[in-house]
């Protein structure tokens, strides 16, 4: 058997912690609320997550506090395969959390990046090897963006394909996205970001469209790939899913029309399924759907 390429995501982990309530409070108001969930998420881990279940040899290059949540969220990761040994974490800090209010019309979150933040060039660099022993890196926004960067001159100097999911929006420099294999933005990141003013750049694109597919620049000519149609039930992550399954399909040498077919395939499938790591498909369920 061929060995399965090595996926390394250098990205955030975080626990939501998500209250459900009729109403909001206002200020100095205490309301009794409906009930309470922590679901575990952060654009690596559910990227990561996408990956691992469609098949990918994943490892995390991230890190989570030294608290209850830090344990659980190692442990999430472990049990979809995905190897944590370079998940490390930070004394006297918080995982990151997003502390979410849920009421019908009125929702309200504060993220705290809390070990994200510790994502350093320096903590890359102490796991340095395994990110090099990677056949692709995947990147998002939310770790700071000098360690990004690291990440993507380690790569080219290595000669490991790099996707960068810019999310959320950030400017990381023309010399930099130009680092990149592909980039990912969703509609609304491809307009703050203005990245089709460089040629060379918008060639790297692949801009997420939700309900209508994804699309991207290939010998000059603009291709659109539909999504699948679909009854969604709840589109979050849908963006994770599409770019774990994206890294899937390149590191298995897919041409880039069908690895984008394959992330549209995966991204329909998890907007059926409540929650963001909870929609996300197998490898079969997916075989299954676009048979
Ligand atoms: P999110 O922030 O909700 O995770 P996003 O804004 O990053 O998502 P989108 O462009 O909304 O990303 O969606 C990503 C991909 O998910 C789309 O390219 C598409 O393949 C799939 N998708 C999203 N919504 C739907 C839908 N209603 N039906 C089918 N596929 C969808």
């Amino acid at each position: 058997m061929t060995k399965q390429p090595i996926i390394t995501v250098v990205g955030s982990i975080n626990m939501d912690m998500v209250t459900v309530t009729d109403q909001v409070p206002v200020q100095g108001e205490t309301l009794i609320g409906e009930r309470f969930e922590t679901i575990p998420g952060g654009k690596g881990a559910n990227q990561a997550v996408a990956a691992a279940r469609l098949g990918g040899n994943v490892q995390f290059i991230g890190r989570v506090g030294d608290d209850a949540f830090g344990k659980e969220l190692q442990q999430v990761l472990q049990q979809e395969g995905i190897s944590v040994t370079n998940v490390e974490p930070v004394t006297h800090s918080s995982s990151g959390v997003a502390t979410i209010l849920l009421s019908e019309n009125d929702n309200r979150i504060i993220v705290i990046p809390g070990a994200n933040r510790h994502v350093t060039p320096e903590y890359v660099e102490r796991h340095k090897e395994q990110l090099l022993a990677s056949d692709l890196v995947l990147l998002q926004f939310e770790i700071p963006l000098e360690t990004i960067r690291y990440c993507l001159d380690l790569c080219e100097q290595a000669g490991i394909p790099a996707i960068v999911n810019p999310a959320p929006a950030q400017n990381l420099g023309e010399d930099y996205w130009k680092k990149a294999l592909y980039i990912t933005p969703n509609e609304t990141e491809e307009k703050e970001l203005d990245l089709d003013q460089n040629q060379e750049i918008a060639q790297k694109l692949i801009v997420t469209m939700g309900e209508r597919g994804a699309k991207f620049t290939e010998n000059g000519e603009e291709k659109l790939v539909p999504s699948y149609k679909v009854e969604p039930t709840d589109t979050t992550g849908a963006g994770d899913t599409f770019n774990g399954a994206l890294a899937v399909a390149i590191s298995e040498n897919m041409s880039l029309q069908q690895a984008v077919e394959f992330a549209n395939a995966a991204a329909a499938l998890s907007v059926q399924r409540f929650g963001a790591q909870g929609g996300m498909p197998t490898r079969d369920e997916l075989e299954q759907f676009i048979r």
